[in-house]
């Protein structure tokens, strides 16, 4: 039996800081629904514009609006796709160096495994929870694979 190659220590470093959380259409539509709130209201309250993106809006405390201190994500079963797929990011599976990277940043992420392992769980992890996404303006570019890491689906 390998080594998990990631287990989540639910420090919340990954909740941090601006950005990365993009919204896909899907993403929108589950989170307006878990908030009970329709997608415009939720867009209105939670979400800004960057490009030709949509993504989570920060508080003042530089978290995820919606992180918790001491809990953790506040909206846990409505969370967007980037987060269901931390750290199986692209970069992180066709770099072995960006591996070594987030190791700092992420405690989760278990060295011992060594990066094939965490390839290897990463690509099945993405495809058994549909987190892999084709290419287009709304898809988290972390989120599309390269065509080798990429899976035929029956
Ligand atoms: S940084 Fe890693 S270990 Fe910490 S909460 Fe995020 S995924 Fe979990
Ligand atoms: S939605 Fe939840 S998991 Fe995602 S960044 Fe915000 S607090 Fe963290």
């Amino acid at each position: 039996m390998p080594e998990a190659s990631f287990s989540c220590q639910r420090c919340g470093h990954c909740c941090q800081g601006q950005g990365g959380i993009i919204l896909t259409a899907h993403d929108r539509e589950r989170l307006a629904r878990h908030l009970n709130l329709d997608t415009p209201a939720m867009l209105e309250s939670c979400a800004e514009t960057a490009g030709d993106k949509i993504r989570l809006r920060m508080g003042a405390d530089g978290f995820c609006i919606f992180f918790v201190q001491g809990q953790g994500c506040g909206v846990h079963a409505g969370r967007p796709d980037i987060c269901r797929a931390w750290p199986y990011f692209r970069g992180n599976l066709v770099d072995a160096s960006s591996w070594e990277m987030i190791q700092s940043d992420c405690p989760g992420v278990n060295p011992a495994a060594g990066h094939g392992c965490f390839v290897s769980q990463g690509v099945d992890y993405l495809y058994a929870h549909g987190l892999v996404h084709e290419p287009g303006p709304d898809a988290p570019c972390a989120l599309v694979l390269d065509p080798a890491l990429k899976r035929r689906l029956a």
